[in-house]
């Protein structure tokens, strides 16, 4: 068994305007791949855990042998986070939240407006590379907010990520170049609430 790169749920122009379709095909063709392989190439010396899926994989990396373990994180991470960043955004989405995760949304920040401000704020102080996220928190039984540095997984912490966007200067350079607030300020019209509310609704059934 070997990890396998995600087919995108659309067209690599399908985000445009927002994100243009050269930085899609980037993206995933050539930034996850490089993702997927190396993992693959980590596993090689460990087999077992090539069998497992990726969330188990970054659950469990603790048990993951020191040599390849921060390979793991590096390029695991890379492969969850972007499998669940294509997911998390769609064609003519946007708009507001709806379902449960917009009540639980509302209950963790007040109201839609403070916690885009909240990720906005996230988003533009993650120093470097990095993501701003939105998980659920099994411990709390609540959704945080929060940001983490490089590849790094929130599933790693016992999180199940909900929401994710991408602050690596790959996720937006060609279109926005150093304007990350412009990119930060123009996914929202991307996202794809449909998708976040079935993570939310999984994650509180357990
Ligand atoms: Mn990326």
């Amino acid at each position: 068994m070997s990890f396998t790169l995600p087919a995108l749920p659309y067209a690599f122009n399908a985000l445009e305007p927002t994100i243009d379709a050269a930085t899609m095909e980037i993206h995933s063709q050539k930034h996850q791949k490089a993702y997927v392989d190396n993992l693959n190439k980590a596993l090689e010396s460990a087999p077992e855990f090539a069998d497992k899926d990726i969330t188990s994989l970054l659950r469990e990396i603790k048990t993951v042998p020191d040599a390849i373990r921060q390979a793991v994180i590096n390029n695991g991470g890379g492969h969850a986070n972007h499998s669940l960043f294509w997911e998390i955004m769609a064609p003519n989405a946007g708009g507001e939240p709806t379902g449960a995760v917009s009540e639980a949304i509302n209950a963790a920040f007040g109201n839609f407006v403070k916690f885009k401000e909240t990720v906005k704020q996230n988003a533009l102080t993650q120093f470097g590379s990095g993501w701003s996220w939105l998980v659920y928190d099994p411990a709390s039984t609540k959704v945080v907010a929060l940001k983490k540095p490089n590849q790094d997984s929130p599933i790693m912490d016992g999180h199940v990520p909900l929401l994710g966007l991408d602050v690596w200067e790959h996720a937006y350079y060609l279109k926005y170049q150093n304007k990350r607030a412009d990119y930060v300020d123009a996914w929202w019209s991307v996202v794809n609430w449909k998708k976040v509310d079935e993570l939310y609704t999984a994650a509180k059934n357990g």
